[in-house]
């Protein structure tokens, strides 16, 4: 099979940035960090790692992956705004040459008239400004006209020239909120080579979203029709029903050759521990029957498929499990293996972690290790996360005590430790997790709400560690997410509150320094140093 370099599909990766965006999927710095270099492992060509001007999180972590991950290209995310151009630069500039500016902006009608209250003439003179402003300052400019897919297609290819003409390198056709059908997309796509005869001196992109499950196909239908992009995310996470699936569209062009002349540079054994990663730093679960990575998609259930596949695996199989990374020997640690085959596990997981990090990782596995038989690979990844918070811990846990049982109220003792004080209290619930996080409420003085709880265990046996994810409402109004995991579920739920608890101090803490006028020279001295 010969690959030819004009049917090369380049995989943009928004993970971090679209996939973010979804209700409950938060990750600290440190934890896009670890997903980033798993990109880079996975020889992505396009990390796209967030929108700068969005918070000054946001900002830091596009610049720390620009700084630190090597091979793909990085891209920050823009409005054609002349400050969001600027502070996008800024992030992405320690990437040098490898540094992409994303801008976009509506183009269809209805969001031209009820959004954007601009006419056609005004949207392109828009778009110019800003591509011209992005090209000033680095050469790889990539631009999407959002709602792509639901523009007037004659207006649509006016705008992609138009920001071809200002020397946008890559042009990108979003399905904002996944409309298309795939006969009706590979059309526009194919409209547009025909109506815009400076198209093809571009990388024309698609990005789909999954409102109606057709994202995949979709994109496949864009990439039939001359797209060499797919824009996606890792188990098509995103904003409502989530983006076009990375490991489905990668495995779709290379599972049929036949159909597809078109390839992807993607290291796809890498696949499998990806999907863990994200689905364990977000906080959500890939569903059992999902196609490629879900846990069910290459166990054979039925009798008649068992007896066939011990026969002649391709009677039922048209991928092999090696392919995506499941090797179906996973490497367990238990209460025996030495501090070399636990760093060595942790290097093959894909995890950096300085001496100290490894110390205090070491030492959680040992005591967990003295809890349950085995230790698998994602109970690491879980001890990994615990270290990879980068929220302040104002409050820590000291002690839990819970009382519980059918006749007895449930009640819980709580004592937390703040710098060097310890203050306790104790407090009744409807059940140990609710009597557990009113008293935490009561030491630390917030009122916090349940908004979204779930429990999910991590590895399987009886004695697998419990992982609870939390949204929590405080004093009404400000949401946040915390997860933490333990081989005690009460436990558990207390540390994920408390790291809802945490995460609620610092953010009001940088509200009020955001309020104070800091920032600005801080953004300067970047620049000069640039
Ligand atoms: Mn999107």
């Amino acid at each position: 099979m010969k690959q030819k370099a004009e049917n090369k599909v380049i995989i943009f990766d928004t993970t971090l940035r679209d996939g973010e965006q979804c209700p409950g999927a938060s990750m600290g710095l440190r934890e896009k960090l670890e997903v980033g270099r798993q990109l880079a492992r996975l020889k992505v060509d396009i990390i796209e790692a967030g929108f700068p001007v969005a918070s000054p999180g946001d900002f830091e972590s596009v610049k720390m992956i620009a700084e630190q991950i090597k091979g793909p290209r990085i891209a920050g995310l823009a409005r054609c705004i002349p400050r969001d151009i600027e502070v996008c630069h800024e992030a992405v500039a320690p990437a040098g040459k490898r540094g992409r500016i994303h801008v976009f902006l509506a183009t269809s009608s209805i969001h031209r008239q009820y959004k954007l209250k601009k006419a056609k003439e005004e949207i392109i003179r828009q778009s110019v400004r800003a591509v011209k402003q992005a090209r000033k300052l680095v050469e790889d400019v990539q631009f999407s006209p959002e709602d792509a897919s639901r523009t007037e297609p004659d207006f649509l290819a006016d705008v992609c020239k138009a920001v071809i003409d200002e020397g946008a390198t890559t042009v990108n056709i979003p399905d904002t909120v996944g409309y298309a059908t795939p006969d009706e997309f590979g059309a526009l796509i194919a409209y547009l080579f025909d109506n815009v005869p400076e198209l093809p001196k571009v990388t024309v992109h698609v990005h789909c979203h999954n409102d109606l499950g057709l994202a995949v196909a979709n994109s496949l239908a864009a990439v039939k029709n001359g797209a060499r992009g797919v824009e996606c995310t890792i188990n098509g996470i995103g904003e409502r029903a989530g983006n076009c699936s990375l490991e489905e569209v990668v495995m779709a062009m290379r599972t049929r050759p036949d159909i597809y002349d078109e390839w992807t540079g993607v290291n796809t054994p890498e696949l499998y521990r990806t999907s863990r990663l994200v689905s364990q730093l977000t906080g959500l679960v890939v569903q059992r029957n999902k196609a490629i990575v879900g846990a069910n998609a290459f166990a054979h259930e039925a009798g008649i498929h068992q007896d066939g596949m011990l026969k002649e695996r391709s009677t039922y199989e048209i991928m092999r499990p090696e392919d995506i990374g499941i090797t179906g020997t996973e490497l367990v640690l238990g209460k025996h293996s030495g501090r070399h085959a636990f760093s060595h596990n942790l290097q093959k997981l894909g995890f950096k972690l300085t001496q100290k990090e490894l110390e205090e990782a070491y030492k959680i596995f040992i005591e967990l290790s003295d809890k349950k038989k085995n230790v698998y690979d994602d109970d690491v990844v879980a001890i990994v996360q615990e270290l990879m918070r980068d929220v302040p811990a104002v409050f820590t846990l000291d002690y839990l005590h819970v009382s519980a049982g059918t006749g007895t109220v449930p009640t819980a003792t709580v004592r937390l430790k703040r710098l060097n004080e310890s203050i306790q209290d104790a407090a009744c619930g409807d059940g140990p997790v609710d009597a557990a996080l009113k008293t935490i409420d009561r030491i630390a003085g917030v009122q916090g709400r349940l908004m979204d709880y779930s429990l999910q265990a991590i590895t399987k046996d009886k004695d697998a560690m419990g992982e609870v994810s939390m949204r929590v409402e405080f004093n009404g109004g400000h949401m946040v997410s915390g997860k933490a995991s333990s081989t005690d579920i009460v436990e558990a739920s207390a540390k994920a509150y408390l790291n809802c608890v945490n995460r609620f101090m610092a953010e009001q803490k940088e509200k009020e320094q955001e309020e104070t006028p800091h920032e600005k020279p801080r953004r300067r001295k970047v620049k000069a140093r640039k």
